[in-house]
């Protein structure tokens, strides 16, 4: 290996190719060597182009010879902008997700940094005289009445802010003093401490939530999963956990699912703390994304509220994380870098030795199955807080009523009797449009998708089929293009349809809908909060959007409208979702001081799955999947991951994986330790024009998997056949 005595940083460039990349760094550079520290950006060659990297090591050896070692073109940063701590958390992720360690690195960036933007100045200015200026006299500048009255200004006070200096004179009065050496700049860290950081009143604990606070420690790495019902209190043991992180000066990281379905969460957040918070969600802009990271990188923010990507966010004084709803599959991403922010998120508090709190009513079994080896340690709240009580489960047999548009007769009772009383209902359908499919009642053919497999959906507010996997659009066809009948009939209900069919019915009752197409409209989820807030009988409708941690004090019955649709699914997973989202949904009824009851639609009533989670609840529903995943050697019993492929030709997206298959049994030579499926189909075999593949591979030893999937990914590196990629605790199929 040829030694050089020169510097030569080793740097992360946005590639998809799974290395650093080494450059020299000139003699002439700016920065003395030992103040080049990993985590700064540089302006590098590459190929063609001028990019922008992060160092990531700093050495003097390379394997290139040093004539076509290229030089760093320009150092962006006189700061890290990624902390040591950080960089080996993102080392990890891209080792264990094998996603390339650039791309893995700058996904973590706000935008403006990989375009190599300057981190924003968050330190304030201030200027005051200089010794010359002090010692000057006024009538130095009695040709230039401007700098003049400047240079009073300045005399009058010392450090006065440069915003107030600009509103009254130009910049170009004020460098002009600063030029002719009698003004200076001088900067104040912008590290505000609010005295006191606490604005709302706390509730005193109740005594199951003081058990909870006292188990818990602040100090270093442990993680807690607080399992706890819907309504027990577990946000208020977050804001408990949070108060002392404050006072002792440190910052809090909180992640939630969704943020813009929760309006409520910020402002709980912001009705306790007199501090500093940043929201980090999608829908914030470019430069307010880049302000947000650069102030909680500065210390300047306290609190860092986000959905999945803030789990990258910048500490400088981390304290704590806390996971909220630590079940909700948003957190791992579906697409490019597949990480879990809640696995990232345990991850990184074990780097910076922080604690961590998961928290959900209906915890993933991946989670249990962690208490139950004590990697994390199992906290329950069993009780709601206050007085509200736990609501009643009913199951409707379906095969016994008489059925209006998905409506049981006796479901429609119930609401009639409910919003007779004045209180309000709240009915799931986890089906946005008018109808899943649109039929042929003469020859029974079905407008499917041209680029999916899969039928499209009937929106009627638009009069447009549209496809839910790809987005393609087409008008509704006047007759059948099959056989010609005019005879095309909306088959199966959607949230459209049933709020149709409910206005029918309830006629002075107002209908509030709420799913990915009424949402579009900025501001309409908290329209929805507060029109319920007040109290009056009304029906709400809604997808999954509702049941993600909204408080419906005055809904006392809610209607599952479809029970089964994912008792048959083929996903492994789809029976712990529809627990975990049925127990969610019901936990929104009954959180005021009157009792809430749930209908749950049939037709498999007895289906043993439904007489658990209904008749026991939760937490002995999870321990029945737990023995089920055990016995049958899945996750998280067994450690699964899976390689990708699409292509517009199935043939070699099939082609590929079996080649893939045979690169990995040759890595690691018939090894009985691991386990192949596939090339199969994916569950939605072709979308947007594309057919998907996916090979399984399982293993219950993690490093051994992690070996494997590092060999083979690099051994298909180079293949641009179809569109690949690894997919590590995969949550589709
Ligand atoms: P979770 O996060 O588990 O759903 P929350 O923390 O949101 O529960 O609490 C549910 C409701 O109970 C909230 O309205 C909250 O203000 C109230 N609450 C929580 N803890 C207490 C307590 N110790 N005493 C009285 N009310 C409480
Ligand atoms: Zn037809
Ligand atoms: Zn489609």
């Amino acid at each position: 290996m040829p030694v050089s005595h020169k510097t030569i940083v080793r740097v992360a460039v946005p590639s998809p190719l799974r290395r650093l990349f080494d450059y020299n760094v000139k003699e002439s550079c700016a920065f003395a060597p030992n103040s080049l520290v990993a985590g700064m950006r540089v302006s590098v060659p590459f190929g063609r182009r001028q990019i922008i990297g992060i160092i990531v090591e700093i050495t003097n050896h390379s394997d290139i010879v040093p004539e076509k070692l290229k030089d760093v073109t320009e150092f962006v940063d006189d700061q890290p902008i990624l902390s040591g701590r950080l960089l080996k958390l993102f080392k990890w992720a891209s080792s264990y997700y094998q996603f390339p360690i650039g791309e893995t690195l700058f996904h973590s960036l706000p935008i403006l940094l990989r375009n190599g933007e300057p981190l924003p100045e968050l330190r304030e200015r201030y200027w005051t005289l200089s010794q010359k200026g002090l010692d000057a006299g006024e009538e130095l500048l009695v040709s230039t009445p401007r700098q003049s009255s400047l240079f009073k200004l300045l005399k009058s006070k010392i450090n006065i802010k440069e915003s107030f200096i600009l509103e009254q004179f130009s910049r170009s009065i004020l460098s002009k003093l600063e030029e002719r050496g009698y003004a200076q700049l001088e900067y104040k860290e912008n590290e505000r401490v609010a005295d006191d950081i606490l604005v709302g009143n706390p509730r005193e604990p109740n005594q199951e939530q003081q058990i909870v606070l006292d188990a818990i420690t602040l100090n270093d790495f442990n993680c807690w999963l607080i399992d706890g019902v819907t309504g027990s209190g577990k946000t208020e043991i977050y804001l408990k956990c949070i108060e002392k992180i404050l006072l002792a000066g440190k910052q809090a990281l909180v992640l939630i699912p969704e943020i813009n379905l929760t309006p409520q969460t910020e402002r709980r957040f912001n009705s306790r703390f007199n501090v500093p918070i940043v929201v980090l969600h999608s829908g914030i802009t470019k430069k307010q994304r880049l302000q947000g990271w650069a102030k909680s990188l500065s210390g300047e923010v306290k609190i860092i509220l986000g959905t999945r990507s803030a789990v990258f966010t910048p500490m400088k004084k981390p304290g704590l994380i806390v996971v909220d709803e630590e079940h909700d599959s948003s957190y791992k991403q579906q697409d490019g870098f597949r990480y879990s922010a809640r696995d990232l998120s345990v991850m990184r508090a074990q780097y910076e030795d922080i604690p961590i709190l998961l928290g959900s009513a209906t915890p993933s079994l991946e989670s249990l199955r962690n208490c139950d080896e004590q990697r994390y340690r199992h906290l329950m709240l069993t009780k709601r807080a206050g007085s509200a009580a736990v609501p009643k489960w009913q199951t409707i047999d379906m095969r016994q009523e008489k059925i209006e548009s998905g409506f049981a007769e006796t479901t429609l009772s119930s609401i009639a009797d409910t919003l007779h009383r004045s209180e309000q209902v709240l009915v799931f359908l986890n089906r946005r449009g008018f109808a899943p499919v649109m039929l042929c009642k003469q020859c029974g053919w079905a407008a499917e998708c041209k680029y999916c497999d899969s039928k499209m959906t009937l929106h009627r507010s638009c009069n447009q089929l549209i496809c839910h996997h790809c987005g393609a659009r087409s008008n509704p066809p006047a007759g059948c293009p099959a056989c010609g009948s005019g005879q095309l009939i909306a088959c199966g209900e959607g949230t459209e349809r049933s709020e149709l069919m409910l206005q029918d019915r309830f006629r002075n009752t107002q209908i509030l809908r709420v799913d990915r197409d009424t949402t579009k409209k900025r501001g309409h989820m908290l329209e929805v909060i507060q029109t319920a807030q007040k109290g009056h009988p009304c029906i709400l409708l809604g997808t999954q959007m509702l049941a993600k941690g909204h408080h419906f004090q005055h809904v006392t019955l809610v209607v599952i409208v479809d029970a089964d649709a994912s008792l048959l699914s083929p996903d492994f997973r789809s029976t712990e979702r529809m627990g975990q989202l049925l127990t969610q949904v019901a936990g929104r009824s009954g959180r005021g001081t009157l009792p809430g009851n749930v209908l749950v639609q049939s037709y498999q009533p007895h289906h043993p799955v439904l007489q658990i989670l209904l008749g026991k609840g939760y937490g002995p529903f999870a321990r029945e999947l737990l023995a089920h995943r055990r016995k049958v050697d899945l996750p998280p019993y067994q450690y699964l991951a899976l390689v990708r492929a699409e292509s517009k030709l199935a043939s070699r997206a099939e082609r590929f994986l079996l080649m893939a298959k045979a690169t990995a049994d040759s890595i690691r030579k018939s090894s009985k330790a691991l386990y192949y499926t596939g090339p199969l189909p994916a569950l939605l075999e072709r979308r947007s024009g594309r057919y998907r593949y996916i090979l399984r591979i399982e293993c219950k030893n993690r490093k051994l998997l992690n070996s494997v999937l590092d060999k083979l990914a690099r051994n298909l590196e180079s293949d641009h056949s179809v569109r690949w990629c690894i997919d590590v605790d995969p949550q589709e199929f």
